[in-house]
């Protein structure tokens, strides 16, 4: 988990440790704390090191009164800035929080609990401020697009149309937590990407780093996604910012339909339907729905997709998108010419894509040797099984402890000798840094943007063979589509319909990618988008301009 640096400036070392205590022993947020005594070496301490915040004592030995908040304020730049005042000196500390401070906190008064609870907020008041559209992910999807967009010689005034999405909100939630008095403000997002095709159709994410350039990112490639499969949707994506696995099942339904209601006027079965994605599942889509519902005044299914089976959730959805990357790794292998039977796989993130890709690579005699998931990595070059690996996580949570293979860190499981690797978690993963290292055959991108462009050159290089989020994870949506369409006419299918019309819609997007990659001499990933892109410019264009 991300721990967020905190500089404390504080001449007392008695207090100051006082307060290094208390931030360090935080059970919510992670702090580390680094403590100078003066603005000086604060100075060099900014200079040298990335910090989230900065707690300042305006008396120092080297400076006093708001004459330090002007020069710590100068050294900080885009940093929040939270004072720390004495008794005699709230007027100095109000005056500075007029100058730009995020708050004051008074010192005989502050309990850690406060203290930790100012910092959150100034953090996340400075990234609402300063930071919500600056995401790495934004600019890998913007950079991808444009790439794709230039090897397609796009309108201009299309490639401008499609570079931001169409619509974005932004709402903060008022969530209170079970044992807790107080009342937390939390972000969260809805954005669609494009409104020229059908409804917008895309995931919701719980996650502690979720902005909105990560949210309109995510939302970019669900747009070219859906256009590559042929789906009637244009692209969105949702996100809550909080970290999830520290929520109790009523704190995690609160903060669903909190979120269901502030985003209600923006989904609908006709307009945008939401999803799971990282940090959500079946049961936050169930209350979705339920918060939805009671709303509108009758039941409406249609709404969500994802859901559980009982409230009109299409049999297969949940393994939706690993059994369709299986799929696709399926049709690449007989591509490449290498035998699944013979062949070893690598894992990153053992959740909803994760464990059902091992799962059911496993069922085709791919030895699976390395699986991790936030908590550690497990790597056994005999084999693991995934069932037992599935039973250990039904009843700790995580992998932490699995007794059957040698603990990994992620960072080394990524380069653990295999022929697939299966990364299934987090965005940014395989980077120009240890993209040289990797020792697999095929890369089969479960993940949306595991991937950075840097390292996708050298992939390409190494000779390494790459399916591509857009396509290897494109399972989940086309399910997500056959759940609504049952949905809409009130009429079911079986698992079997379900999985071979899924077979049929990603081999045959899988082969009109390879054609266009062979035809027009293309990486797999630039194919797909260019596939899916030229579809989206087509539409556009023959709708018109309005008025
Ligand atoms: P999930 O919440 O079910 O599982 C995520 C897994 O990643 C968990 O095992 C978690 O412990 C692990 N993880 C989190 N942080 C990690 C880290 N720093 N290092 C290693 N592992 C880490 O989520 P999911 O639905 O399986 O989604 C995973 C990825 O697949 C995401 O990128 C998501 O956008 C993408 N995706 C999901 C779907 C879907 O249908 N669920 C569809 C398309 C794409």
């Amino acid at each position: 988990m991300r721990s967020f640096k905190i500089l404390l400036i504080e001449d007392s070392a008695m207090q100051a440790r006082l307060i290094q205590g208390n931030l360090e022993s935080e059970e919510d947020t992670p702090f580390a704390v680094v403590i100078v005594d003066c603005v000086k070496a604060g100075a060099e301490q900014l200079a040298t090191e990335k910090f989230y915040a900065v707690l300042l004592d305006l008396m120092l030995p080297d400076s006093a009164g708001i004459e330090t908040f002007y020069r710590v304020r100068e050294l900080a730049g885009d940093i929040p800035i939270v004072i720390l005042s004495g008794l005699s000196d709230v007027s100095l500390a109000a005056k500075a929080v007029e100058e730009g401070a995020q708050s004051y906190l008074v010192k005989a008064d502050a309990s850690g609990e406060q203290v930790a609870r100012s910092l959150r907020y100034a953090i996340q008041r400075s990234q609402a401020e300063h930071k919500e559209w600056d995401s790495p992910m934004l600019h890998l999807a913007q950079q991808q697009f444009l790439k794709a967009a230039q090897i397609l010689n796009l309108d201009d005034n299309v490639r401008q149309r499609l570079l931001f999405p169409q619509r974005t909100l932004v709402v903060t939630l008022p969530f209170r937590r079970d044992e807790y008095h107080e009342v937390e403000t939390v972000f969260g997002y809805r954005v669609q990407h494009l409104l020229t095709i059908g409804p917008t159709k895309g995931g919701v994410r719980y996650h502690e780093e979720v902005d909105l350039g990560e949210v309109s990112a995510l939302a970019m490639w669900m747009t070219w996604k859906c256009a590559l499969m042929h789906l009637p949707y244009g692209g969105a994506k949702g996100g809550v910012r909080i970290n999830p696995t520290q929520l109790s099942r009523h704190e995690l339904q609160r903060l669903t339909r909190r979120y269901t209601s502030e985003i209600i006027d923006m989904i609908g079965s006709d307009k945008d339907i939401p999803a799971p994605d990282m940090g959500t599942n079946e049961e936050v889509m169930a209350w979705m729905m339920d918060t939805y519902s009671q709303q509108i005044g009758h039941a409406v299914p249609a709404v969500v997709t994802g859901k559980p089976v009982v409230l009109g959730g299409s049999l297969g959805r949940k393994e939706a998108t690993g059994r369709g990357l299986v799929y696709l790794i399926e049709e690449a292998s007989q591509h490449i010419g290498m035998d699944l039977k013979q062949s070893t796989a690598v894992v990153q993130g053992f959740g909803n894509v994760g464990s059902n890709a091992a799962r059911f690579l496993e069922e085709l005699g791919t030895r699976v040797v390395g699986v991790s998931d936030v908590s550690t990595g497990i790597y056994n070059p005999n084999g693991l099984s995934v069932t037992s690996l599935q039973e250990h996580v039904a009843q700790h949570r995580t992998l932490q402890g699995y007794p059957h293979g040698e603990a990994v860190s992620n960072r080394e499981l990524l380069e653990l000798p295999c022929d697939i690797l299966v990364p299934a978690a987090l965005q940014n993963q395989i980077t120009s840094e240890n993209a040289p290292r990797l020792q697999c055959k095929m890369v089969a991108e479960g993940a949306n943007g595991p991937t950075t462009l840097g390292a996708d050159e050298i992939l390409t290089e190494r000779g390494i063979y790459v399916l591509p989020d857009v396509l290897g994870n494109a399972g989940g949506v086309t399910v997500s589509y056959f759940e609504w369409v049952q949905g809409l006419q009130n009429y079911t299918w079986t698992l079997d319909q379900i999985n071979k019309r899924l077979h049929q819609t990603l081999t045959g997007a899988f082969h009109r990618v390879l054609l266009r990659s062979q035809r027009d001499n293309l990486q797999m990933r630039t194919a797909a988008l260019v596939e899916g892109i030229e579809r989206v410019a087509q539409a556009k264009l023959s709708r018109g301009l309005f008025p």
